[in-house]
């Protein structure tokens, strides 16, 4: 027989798998609040369900999150498990506490097939998508660790869970797994399960423009993109999706996307590249491209690793470029680069990726089978 890992079920599928016991659909709710707000790793461990309800739990299902093969903690909090994904591959999940947030940093695929030119991860390649239990499970696991040790966190106290906010910023393009990642998120919002806020809950997007669109209907969040340049003949190189969906039709689908967001703007996210994309030009470029999509500009300090051949922009150009779009009416943040000692920061996530031999293997698009700011 089948075991279900229930960690890979929204509230839909939890409620399907529960009726196939013969039993009735508040049930349901009742185990996905012992499985995701009060992190039991077994079905024993729910005591309010019947006895005979948890024998069959036991005979038919399980609760299992990617095994931890590495977890380091920096000097600044930042703390970076490496979670197994089987078959020799692993990913990474971020902690990064602030003073008034948990955010977790959650990775969507193992490697990335879009290969974009300053990306570790898209460096190697790509393996699989992730399980929807792989992508829940490092939630999961994070708020159950964290409530295990002991978290000081004062919302904690109040009866929250350690992890406030997530972010789909780790391996991999969230909607080049879209499936998944869409049974990710509702759980994330579910009342019964995460009850995170659509504003708590970011997915970041190379610009998977048709995916953009689907995820308006299917699951809302805040959206960031990365932008990265602002012409078309820079981006097709940094970012190749672009040759794919360049500027105008990201623009267009950002537009449409509004309508739909928690938030009235979309983030943009610009990795600053010593002379590469960071003159005063180029920001006033940046500036003139997003006059009319209501925006928040991030701008990444590039986390450098061996042999990207590309550095870091010095921070006095990094800062002029902010002052550019500032003064041009942005909003426009420089992101503290959090965890580098323990290679945590974004765009450092390596993993470990065995299998390289589908590096060629070019995205499925959507449509075709297949810190928050
Ligand atoms: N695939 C998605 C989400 C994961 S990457 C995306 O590309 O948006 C999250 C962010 O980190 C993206 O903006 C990405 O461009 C950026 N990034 C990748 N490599 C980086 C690096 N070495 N330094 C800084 N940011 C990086
Ligand atoms: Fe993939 Fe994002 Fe890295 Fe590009 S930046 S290779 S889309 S993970």
């Amino acid at each position: 027989m089948e075991i279900t890992n229930i960690l890979d079920l929204d509230a839909a599928g939890i409620e399907r798998f529960v009726a196939s016991l013969g039993e009735k659909p508040f049930r349901a709710r009742q185990l996905m609040r012992g499985v995701h707000q009060r992190f039991a790793g077994d079905f024993l461990a729910l005591t309010d369900l019947a006895k005979a309800l948890r024998e069959k739990l036991e005979a038919t299902a399980i609760i299992e999150a990617p095994t931890v093969v590495g977890d380091a903690t920096a000097p600044d909090g930042t703390r970076k498990w490496l979670l197994d994904v089987n078959a020799g591959n692993a990913v990474e999940a971020v902690y990064i506490p602030e003073d008034d947030r948990g955010t977790l940093c959650v990775s969507s695929q193992a490697g990335c097939a879009l290969d974009c030119a300053f990306c570790s991860t898209g460096k190697q390649g790509f393996n699989r998508n992730l399980t929807a239990a792989e992508i829940i499970g490092q939630l999961w696991h994070a708020n159950r660790t964290l409530l295990a040790e002991g978290s000081d966190a004062p919302w904690v106290a109040q009866g929250r869970a350690p992890i406030t906010n997530v972010v789909m910023m780790g391996m991999g393009e969230p909607l080049a797994n879209f499936d998944n990642v869409v049974t990710a998120l509702s759980v994330f919002l579910d009342d019964n399960a995460y009850g995170l806020s659509r504003r708590r809950v970011t997915l970041s997007t190379s610009g998977i423009v048709p995916a953009i669109d689907r995820l308006a209907e299917a699951c809302p969040v805040a959206l960031a993109v990365s932008l990265h340049a602002p012409d078309d003949a820079l981006r097709d190189r940094l970012v190749p999706i672009n040759r794919k969906y360049p500027l105008a039709q990201l623009l267009d689908a950002c537009r449409r996307y509004l309508p739909f967001a928690p938030r009235d703007f979309v983030t943009f996210e610009y990795v600053m590249l010593d002379g590469v994309n960071d003159t005063k030009a180029q920001a006033r470029e940046l500036a003139a491209l997003l006059s009319d999509v209501p925006s928040k500009i991030n701008l990444i300090p590039w986390n450098p690793f061996p042999g990207a051949g590309f550095r870091t922009s010095p921070r006095s150009r990094i800062q002029e470029f902010q002052q550019v779009l500032t003064d041009a009416g942005y909003v426009a943040t420089i992101r503290r680069t959090r965890g580098e000692d323990i290679d945590a920061a974004c765009g450092q996530l390596a993993g470990r990726v065995q299998d390289r031999t589908r590096r060629t293997v070019r995205i499925h698009t959507p449509g075709t089978p297949h810190r928050a700011p």
